[in-house]
């Protein structure tokens, strides 16, 4: 089977952007399992000849303010139990954010390499507001911009290595 890659983060951030710029038109078939799987995305992906599968684990959005945080956990776990690789991606326009930290709580407690990517680095200006997420733990910040797509074949490199 192909490994699989698992794009972690709570809302608003730019997982799908992200999910569909790694996937291009490969959509694969989504999968009908009962429960919560019913809603996540699945796509196949290729970089430097290698294929994986990527998970966008944003399908699993529950309704109602009160239930960000859940929906957040159990995505997380989700893509630990189902990932051989993580990429948690936060928003460099919006910061830092309490949400992020919990991400990182259960993505510390996985044991799977998890990669930083830090998303909404439109412009050189903004490459200074990746710093702040050293303090996540999990290595190097790698910024990337959905919108512009720079930065993704930085990631992808790593991905493809961590593979
Ligand atoms: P998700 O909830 O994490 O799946 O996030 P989405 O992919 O739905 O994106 C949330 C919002 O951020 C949308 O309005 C996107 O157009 C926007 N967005 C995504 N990537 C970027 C980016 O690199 N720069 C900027 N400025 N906006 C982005
Ligand atoms: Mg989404």
């Amino acid at each position: 089977a192909r490994p699989v890659v698992a794009i972690v983060g709570r809302p608003n951030v730019g997982k799908s952007t992200i999910f569909n710029r790694l996937i291009g038109d490969r959509l694969a078939i989504v999968e009908d399992k009962p429960g919560v799987t019913r809603d996540r995305i699945y796509g196949n992906a290729e970089w430097n000849g290698k294929q994986f599968s990527v998970i966008d684990t944003g399908g699993i959005e529950i309704d109602g303010e009160d239930m960000i945080l859940k929906s957040i956990r159990i995505q997380a776990e989700l893509a630990i139990e189902e990932a051989d690789v993580i990429v948690f991606m936060c928003d460099a326009k919006a910061g830092l954010t309490q949400s992020d930290e919990e991400v990182a709580q259960i993505l510390f407690r996985s044991g799977k390499p998890v990669l930083l990517a830090i998303n909404k680095v439109d412009n050189m200006k903004r490459a200074e507001d990746i710093y702040e997420f050293y303090s996540l733990g999990f290595g190097d910040p790698i910024g990337i911009s959905g919108s512009h797509g720079t930065g993704i074949g930085d990631l992808l490199d790593e991905v493809v290595d961590a593979l």
